[in-house]
């Protein structure tokens, strides 16, 4: 790859770069857009100096939802903004979704996908949105899968829900293409039920709104599609896993062998119900809703443990008008803003806070997200062949989380005031800088979308 004596396009020197499992203090040499040499003393055309700085892969956020249509609006964020916003954060790679619809193929779902995102500054990829799965349509699947797009996003609670036999159907024919079958995983009836058992007046008030989707229903639908997928043979992700009772029972898939694997976002770990009960409880509105500190606890354990195998941000801003539009707390847009702070926040509340490994955030963030999706080898880990997919943290810069500091489409932040350990320095998306010192350095479509193979894990 690199030219025997050197001279490279980009280096990154006197930084300590996380390869093979370990913080070296090295140089990396970039060429053409990929890791062309790890070694010491390396010649560069353009240096970047990462002198007391963490050289880390790029994050991969595998679940974004840009300029997405949702509750009646639109997210406040666009593949422009948000993927600017991405990398402020650190964050090179995300993973948005298609916009189901019975109207037309998953084919002309995704390209009208990417041509939305053409204005995007880091990469990006493409989970396809399943919605009223009928088996005259399964040769879909594989046509997405030959486009790069390997993984498929069903829901089962919102207007069209799949059910236990389209479920069942659709994924042995994503088992046969080599795809995953990634899952909201929500019991529609347990939610009706308890929705209806609300008294009266209760959905004026913002604690009605994570008793309405009990923590029961996400542990049924979870172990549902846990038996659906083992009878199939497909591999499952579990998107967004919030309560301690759905991460058991992923426990015991994995231990029977399943190929299941979950990710939880960083409200889940760093909030709890009890925001519901402030002033600005309307804000916290996010599907499944925040829940108990125990089942918090319970998140970072198996997050430590490897039950959960990655971290995803669910990004999806809403601003403080919409939030606070109308009486009924049941129907507030739901969503939040995050890909920007989850590097720093897990840094923060994961390593420092608790004292996890650098190992275990660079599972979390990009290696077992990598290896999910089908993006590895080229991104996830810093490695000679690699994407040049890097960033620069500095683990010791402390700051304070505001809404006015950061660049996503929200105007608040689930952790306004929060101290935080560990910044941004810079971020690099295939060798070329597209952040630092606070400023935006690519025009918008520097950010090409990925096509993915099968995942290895
Ligand atoms: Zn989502």
């Amino acid at each position: 790859m690199g030219r025997v004596n050197g001279h490279h396009e980009t280096v990154i020197s006197g930084g300590r770069v996380w390869t093979r499992g370990e913080l070296v203090e090295t140089d990396v040499g970039i060429d053409g857009g990929r890791i062309a040499r790890i070694g010491g003393r390396l010649d560069g055309a353009e240096r970047v100096d990462a002198q007391d700085l963490w050289v880390l892969p790029g994050v991969i956020d595998g679940h974004t939802h840009m300029e997405a249509a949702a509750f009646g609006l639109h997210s406040r964020d666009t593949f422009e903004s948000g993927t600017r916003a991405a990398a402020a954060g650190g964050v090179t790679t995300v993973l948005d979704f298609t916009a189901g619809s019975a109207e037309s193929t998953l084919a002309e779902q995704v390209q009208a996908r990417v041509a939305a995102a053409r204005r995007a500054v880091v990469d990006i990829g493409l989970h396809a949105e399943i919605v009223g799965w009928r088996s005259d349509r399964a040769y879909e699947i594989a046509e997405a899968v030959r486009m790069g797009v390997t993984s498929f996003k069903f829901y089962t609670v919102y207007a069209e829900p799949s059910n236990p036999s389209q479920l069942a159907d659709a994924f042995r024919v994503i088992a046969a293409a080599g795809g995953v079958a990634m899952v909201h995983a929500e019991d529609a009836g347990l939610i009706q039920t308890a929705t209806e058992a609300l008294p009266r007046g209760a959905r004026l008030h913002m604690t009605s709104f994570p008793r309405s989707r009990p923590a029961a229903s996400e542990a049924a639908a979870v172990s549902l599609v846990c038996q659906l997928a083992e009878i199939a043979g497909v591999r499952v992700h579990f998107a967004h896993l919030s309560t301690g009772a759905a991460v058991d029972v992923v426990r015991n898939a994995k231990a029977r062998g399943l190929q299941v694997t979950a990710e939880t976002c960083p409200h889940y770990l760093l909030l709890d119900e009890r925001a519901y009960a402030t002033a600005d409880g309307r804000q916290f509105s996010v599907i499944p809703p925040l829940r108990s500190p125990e089942d918090q606890s319970t998140l970072w354990v198996a997050l430590a443990d490897g039950t959960i195998d990655s971290v995803a941000t669910d990004h999806c801003p809403f601003v403080r008008a919409e939030k606070d539009h109308g009486d009924d707390v049941l129907s507030i847009p739901c969503g939040l803003p995050g890909v920007e702070t989850l590097l720093p926040l897990l840094h923060s509340d994961g390593m420092v806070a608790r004292g996890l490994s650098l190992d275990w955030l660079v599972r979390a963030l990009c290696e077992n997200p990598a290896r999910i999706f089908g993006l590895a080898p080229q991104k996830g880990q810093v490695e000679v062949g690699a994407d040049a997919d890097l960033v620069l943290f500095d683990p010791r810069r402390a700051w304070t989380l505001s809404a006015g500091n950061l660049h996503m489409g929200a105007d608040f932040s689930p952790y306004e005031g929060r101290r935080v350990r560990g910044a941004v320095i810079r971020t690099l998306v295939r060798g070329r800088t597209v952040w630092a010192d606070g400023e935006c350095c690519v025009e918008p479509g520097w950010g090409r979308f990925v096509p993915r193979s099968q995942a290895l894990i």
